[in-house]
């Protein structure tokens, strides 16, 4: 029987205090967020949902999936909505709270009759509703709409949108099942299903969580819903575009899926659901899918940086080991699900290997999506550049923005759990978490430099003595960890479980626990078959993965060796980007000196002694335009 055993702190009971974060959720807040909303304005996303408004002849002529995008704008808005109840939560601002209040009312008065809410299904295309879930998004727009809600109503207490989204579930819920009369369907693009879990917490209506189980277990049986759908529009379902249902995770039933194939960020959506439903009816099957899908994920096609899709001709997954760098995908959003599906896992499956990958997707992958000013964003996260990769305001399909926007405005969440009778610390940030453990409220303030220093110290706030466990995490990237409880050592080996130490005592109020976590300079190597990196080395310290940008550098970068015996010393560097720790060091440079006219010689290259100076991934495209590398040439 599994059971969800570790719930995340309430938002409003954690506070982020660092010099790290803090600083970022500000930008996320007081930029970003605005930001997103003047272009969802400016696009016609807001306006789309008042009753005169008419599409331009543009998007009229492109049509449902001719290229446009339009078909899931509701999706943009609704990211926005939650990233800013998420804010709103932790930030009370009247002005933001009528802000939303008004678009929330335009959504509302959107509505049909039947509880149907959709732009594009509603000013465009009126007559193609539920025709192909395989392309068209609709039920992937009201799960973010269905996410947005269940946020707005959790920061606010207003039911405004809670209550639209509701009746267009029952409508959905009416359409959509076994019962003669419904459609046996579910949506190509993955996202209504966790959605609909948070609508059942929300609510507390079962009938939500029965409808979200209902589309994973249908997904992928026979006779195959999107052929049968495909046969009534008159079209010949061996001509999806995409060749195989691999593409949307429906080539099989999700509990016999092998391998994660296809769309990224649909795969990573799905197995969030998958693992949220494990834990809501004890699903065994659907928690040994998850597991045996998360293995082959990070064992075979996951990129250093925590990145994950690599191809751009599908958005996602190609075959083992192919994890090419300049032309590396690793959507923003991507990532973001692995975080989804990575704190889904752990809620069920205390194990680090889940928050070491949400931690490095985190600081890594993800952070690089978002400029420091909070402004501009990458959609494809690449880990080799010749230059020409820049962030932008703004994209044709924003699905990246937004969604970096309410990952960072609920971070808070990810920090730490807790069950019936233990505090668990997943991640090390400085701040402090509110839990409520046997009738008791137990705080535990962080004071660390993390994610530059080595040392956290945990303060355990009481209002009388009580006895609990503290689970903290040791990360998997650190060899060599030491923790005292006041001051005496504790033995890791024989309290840690899973990469999570075990602390239960009667604790008393003021009592400490200092972490030492070793993060020296790390080099790393990839599994010889990633042809990509052969003889090749990337950098690593602490939670951060490093590359090199040409800015730093006189020779260029792919000429640039770094030797097995080269010392790279870190120094942080206060003035750099909001001050960071770089990597300084001497490498070799492959010189051309006696090339003159010459392609092919008997002799190897000579080389030059060169400074290499690297700085965290997620800090790159910050300077002057150049290329950038994760791998570079590692000489023996
Ligand atoms: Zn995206």
């Amino acid at each position: 029987m599994v059971r969800q055993r570790y719930t995340p702190l309430p938002l409003p009971h954690v506070t982020i205090a660092d010099s790290f974060w803090a600083p970022r959720r500000a930008v996320n807040r007081e930029r970003t967020i605005p930001h997103i909303y003047r272009q969802l304005l400016a696009t016609g996303r807001i306006d789309a949902f008042r009753p005169d408004w008419s599409p331009d002849a543009e998007t009229r002529r492109r049509g449902p999936w001719g290229g446009s995008t339009v078909m899931f704008w509701d999706s943009d808005v609704a990211k926005w909505i939650e990233a800013a109840s998420y804010s709103l939560a932790m930030h009370p601002d009247p002005q933001f709270d009528g802000l939303l209040d008004e678009v929330i009312a335009l959504i509302a008065q959107a509505q049909h009759a039947d509880g149907y809410l959709n732009t594009w299904f509603t000013t465009i295309d009126p007559q193609d509703r539920w025709k192909n879930l395989r392309d068209w998004h609709e039920l992937y727009c009201a799960g973010h709409l269905i996410e947005a809600a269940v946020a707005h109503y959790e920061a606010t207490g207003k039911r405004t949108l809670l209550d639209v989204l509701c009746r267009y579930a029952d409508h959905i819920s009416s359409m959509f099942g076994p019962e003669p009369g419904q459609k046996r369907g579910y949506c190509g693009h993955p996202e209504i299903e966790l959605a609909l879990v948070k609508l059942a917490h929300a609510t507390g209506e079962r009938r939500y969580m029965e409808l979200s189980r209902y589309f994973v277990d249908e997904r992928g049986r026979q006779p195959h819903y999107f052929d049968e759908e495909a046969r009534v529009r008159g079209d010949d379902p061996a001509t999806f575009w995409a060749r195989s249902y691999e593409y949307n995770q429906s080539h099989l039933p999700v509990r016999e899926q092998p391998e994660v194939v296809g769309h990224a960020v649909r795969a990573v959506y799905l197995y969030s659901a998958m693992a949220d439903l494990s834990a809501e009816y004890g699903d065994a099957g659907l928690l040994d899918a998850c597991k045996r899908l998360w293995t082959h994920l990070t064992t075979k096609r996951t990129y250093v940086m925590g990145g994950i899709g690599a191809s751009r001709s599908n958005e996602g997954f190609t075959s083992d080991y192919d994890l090419p760098n300049e032309s590396a995908y690793a959507e923003t959003c991507a990532a973001i699900g692995l975080i989804f599906w990575a704190h889904r896992m752990l809620q069920l499956d205390l194990d680090r290997r889940y928050t070491d990958m949400l931690e490095l997707a985190l600081y890594n992958a993800v952070l690089s999506g978002v400029s420091l000013d909070g402004e501009a964003f990458f959609y494809d996260n690449p880990l080799a550049s010749t230059g020409t990769h820049h962030r932008q305001a703004w994209f044709n399909c924003p699905c990246c923005p937004p969604n970096l926007a309410r990952l960072l405005a609920s971070l808070v969440a990810y920090i730490y759990a807790q069950s019936e009778t233990d505090a668990v610390v997943h991640l090390y940030i400085q701040g402090a978490g509110q839990f409520q453990i046997d009738g008791q409220r137990v705080t535990l303030r962080q004071e660390t430099n993390y994610p530059w220093d080595s040392s956290v110290v945990l303060h355990v706030e009481l209002e009388r003595p009580t006895s609990f466990g503290l689970r903290l995490r040791l990360p998997g990237w650190c060899a060599a960890p030491q923790v005292r409880v006041n001051g005496a050592m504790v033995d890791l080996t024989a309290a840690s479980e899973h990469g999570y130490l075990r602390i239960e005592r009667e604790w008393q109020d003021g009592d400490q626990v200092a972490l030492v976590l070793p993060m020296p300079v790390e080099r790393v190597y990839a599994h010889p078959a990633v042809v990509a990196n052969a003889g090749q080395v990337a950098l690593r310290r602490g939670p951060f993965v490093y590359c090199l940008e040409q800015v730093d550098h006189v020779v260029p970068l792919d000429r640039i060796a770094l030797p097995e015996t080269a010392d790279l010393t870190p120094r942080f560097a206060p003035d750099l980007l909001g001050g960071m720790v770089v990597l300084g060091g001497s490498g070799v440079a492959l010189d051309d000196a006696g090339w003159d006219g010459v392609l092919y010689r008997r002799d190897r290259p000579t080389t030059q002694p060169c400074a290499i100076t690297a700085i965290p991934y997620y800090a790159w495209d910050h300077r002057e335009p150049g290329s950038m590398r994760v791998w570079i040439r590692s000489q023996t």
